[in-house]
């Protein structure tokens, strides 16, 4: 029993609540078999004065016939307990696992869904959740009510009549050694069928996301052929592993049938020497017709449960992936921000390399150097998006390992080129930034962004819906509901980074404005892609191949003319080049 609590990893409510159902279904189980006691009763009644001449007990016979109905009434209340009893708690449980599942999935490191696919998560918490629930409202109640049922009867009919009861059982044990024999072969084309409708997911979704781009390729054909080719895998494995199982199941319920026979064997052999009365023979002979449709059912459970065991152990590997954890309660006294001797891989091989690097409060640091140098990385680096694998970060003093993620995200404002947006309002959209900000407050911050231009033009303001990642919205246009958002979260520091897309001219104007409105007073990191733009900041570190080879204000380092001043110039001249043309 307790192996189930630990494979469900059911909570100690859900534990308990678990334990009822399974008392309930027992229950349900054991008041099918009184109406078979009542119409045993009512046959002997029956056959009593055919067999020793007296008279019909008609006053006998309408009890039975009362108890019956109450038989009935009573199988109607606990089986309703038992529905409720079941699925109540299985819905609450799988809620409340979903949602540990998803509270434990925004805890953990990036690095963890840097080796995941989108699907796979997407799995976990929709189908592998809904196999436990299946699990626990389907499956287990019923397979360990039948069990716990089972042994009662055969104690009870062993009292009556011991070798009719051993032979109403005697081909139980057979018919489940070839379920639980098999079942490292149902497990193994299980895996696969999971596998092959994981990877149907992924296809899906891929499909539709990039459905753009299939497009305008016209790839729709080779790319519905990938989709096409994973649906059919998914039927093939479907049907082997249904197959499979339908073979065993079949095969089992079969050998479980054929006791019939031999309590039969057995009965008229006893019957025979006179061992056994009528009655009792009757008696068995009704039992085992009722008896064998739940083993039956027990009998297709068991491989469901053992699929099911799939889904589980997923789950479980998900919860026990570590979070990041840290100190919440944490004020700091500043805001500088420090990296010593930070190295960092995203697999092998190292992207940051050694890198130490002071960013004082209130001051601007521009992040610059060839693509690929490791400008984004060192950057994720700072608000735990991952953790350092050599060296530390101070913020205030405080190494960040120490504090809690989200309590140091609540220091720190993004600014990103990949903006996530919602489909929602422009308005909830930007109220991102500070949840409980009134009305006013998001008008603030959206003006000094610069939104008012666009969402002027838009059919319902700042109430239009923006579509699904704000489609409707231009790159520029994003980009200053990400910097609204920014503003209204007033968090001390600020994360930048440029924009490489080529915007036009005037949608750039106005992002340097917006920016300009974010950097006033406040510690800001930004990776820049155009060095013209940072010549004004405080300090700017230039990367190559992860390591910090410059550092300096913009004109010492054209002073230098180390790699800075080469990148700078060969800028210089491509502008040059661009507006000569
Ligand atoms: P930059 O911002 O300067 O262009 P990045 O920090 O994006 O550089 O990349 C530095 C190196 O890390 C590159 O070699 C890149 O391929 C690698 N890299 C970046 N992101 C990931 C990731 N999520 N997983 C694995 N490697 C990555």
């Amino acid at each position: 029993m307790f192996a189930i609590k630990k494979t469900l990893a059911l909570s100690e409510t859900g534990w308990h609540d678990f334990k009822r159902a399974v008392f309930a279904c027992v229950l349900t189980n054991l008041c099918l078999f009184l109406p078979f006691i009542v119409i045993i009763q009512a046959i002997v009644t029956l056959l009593d004065p055919l067999m020793s001449g007296g008279t019909l007990d008609t006053q006998k016979l309408l009890l039975l016939l009362a108890a019956g109905c109450a038989a009935a009434l009573l199988y109607f209340f606990v089986y309703r307990n038992e529905y409720r009893k079941t699925y109540t708690t299985a819905y609450n449980e799988s809620a409340k696992i979903r949602i540990e599942a998803a509270e434990h999935i925004r805890k953990l490191p990036l690095s963890f869904f840097n080796n995941k696919d989108l699907s796979e998560l997407t799995t976990n918490i929709m189908a592998d959740c809904a196999s436990v629930e299946h699990t626990m409202s389907h499956v287990v109640p019923g397979l360990l009510s039948t069990i716990i049922t089972s042994a009662l009867i055969t104690v009870i009919l062993c009292f009556y009549e011991w070798r009719m009861a051993l032979s109403l059982f005697a081909a139980l044990p057979i018919a489940l050694c070839i379920i639980l024999l098999t079942r490292t072969l149902q497990a193994k084309f299980g895996e696969r069928h999971v596998i092959a409708k994981m990877n149907v997911s992924g296809q899906v979704q891929e499909y539709l996301e990039g459905i753009k781009v299939v497009k305008s390729f016209g790839l729709s054909g080779e790319k519905s052929k990938a989709l096409e080719s994973a649906l059919r895998n998914m039927m093939w494995e479907a049907i082997k592993f249904e197959g499979l199982a339908g073979i065993f199941v079949t095969l089992a319920s079969i050998i479980l049938q054929a006791g019939m026979g031999l309590v039969i064997l057995v009965g008229v052999t006893l019957l025979s020497g006179g061992s056994l009365d009528p009655i009792r023979f009757l008696m068995f002979v009704i039992i085992s017709a009722k008896i064998y449709s739940p083993l039956l059912v027990l009998l297709t459970l068991l491989p469901e449960f053992f699929y099911m065991l799939i889904s589980t152990a997923r789950l479980q590997r998900l919860r026990t992936e570590k979070a990041m954890t840290g100190e919440e309660n944490i004020s700091l006294q500043n805001y500088d921000i420090e990296l010593q001797s930070v190295s960092f891989a995203y697999g092998g091989e190292e992207v940051i390399k050694d890198i130490s690097l002071k960013i004082p409060q209130n001051s601007m640091t521009a992040l610059v150097g060839p693509s690929g140098s490791g400008k984004s990385t060192l950057s994720r680096l700072i608000p735990r998006f991952w953790d350092v694998k050599q060296g530390k970060i101070l913020i205030g003093g405080r190494n960040i390992r120490d504090i809690d993620p989200e309590r140091l995200l609540s220091y720190m404002s993004f600014v990103f080129q990949d903006v996530v947006l919602f489909n929602d309002t422009v308005m909830n959209n930007i109220r991102i930034g500070k949840h409980d900000a009134d009305d006013e407050e998001v008008f603030a911050a959206a003006k000094l962004a610069r939104c008012d231009e666009f969402t002027a033009a838009l059919p319902r303001g700042y109430e239009t819906v923006i579509g699904e990642n704000g489609s409707t919205l231009s790159g520029g246009e994003r980009q200053r509901v990400s910097i609204a958002r920014a503003l209204l979260k007033n968090a001390p520091i600020v994360l930048l980074d440029e924009a490489t897309a080529s915007l036009d001219p005037e949608n750039e104007g106005l992002i340097q404005e917006a920016i300009s409105e974010l950097v006033k007073s406040r510690t800001i990191i930004v990776i820049a892609h155009r060095l013209r733009t940072v010549m004004g900041a405080d300090k700017i570190a230039v990367l190559e191949n992860g390591r910090l080879v410059e550092e300096g204000r913009g004109d010492e380092l054209l002073a230098k003319k180390g790699l800075f001043a080469r990148l700078y110039n060969i800028q210089q001249e491509s502008l040059g080049w661009t507006a000569g043309k």
